[in-house]
């Protein structure tokens, strides 16, 4: 027999976690979907106070706080959730913005949806592993993309390349 109770509970559920994502229809990950999925408290345990408003709040740094918009060493950017590489040094470039721009990620690194927080629809850009909000990529970018990843330096990592 069917439990009427729990499949009315489960249905509630489903459409609680999708209001409060703002999340289109067409690219939902699934709750749970990622690869690293830790719960809330964990995820304040790992990470710093400023480093969990962005990732897993999606709060904004304030433009030219990181010390990452003006790295310009050759090496890597990573999650600062789940050290996934994101982002190589080859693709970053300076936006005018105070937020470390690239024009584009590493394969299989970052995924995407939309934000409708403002008016505006965008596009919100986050870890593909552990679903970590990283910042929203705007087609204002260089070539040869034209793509510009506005990205938050809090959420991220760098490892310089080490000398040959
Ligand atoms: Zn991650």
């Amino acid at each position: 027999m069917i439990n009427r109770r729990l499949l009315l509970l489960s249905g509630v559920a489903v459409a609680a976690v999708a209001g409060i994502r703002w999340l289109d229809g067409s690219d939902v990950e699934a709750a749970g979907a990622f690869e690293i999925d830790k719960s809330d408290s964990e995820w304040r345990r790992i990470l710093t106070k400023p480093q969990y408003e962005v990732l897993r709040l999606h709060h904004t740094e304030i433009p030219g706080s990181s010390p990452l918009n003006r790295e310009k060493r050759k090496g890597v950017f990573s999650c600062a959730a789940c050290d996934l590489p994101l982002f190589s040094s080859e693709t970053k470039f300076e936006s005018g913005t105070g937020w470390p721009s690239f024009y584009r990620p590493l394969p299989n690194a970052v995924g995407t949806r939309t934000d409708r927080v403002l008016l505006i629809p965008r596009t919100e850009v986050h870890c593909r592993r552990c679903g970590g909000h990283l910042g929203h990529v705007f087609s204002d970018g260089p070539p040869p993309t034209g793509q510009r990843y506005c990205m938050n330096g809090i959420a991220m990592t760098f490892m310089p390349d080490v000398p040959a």
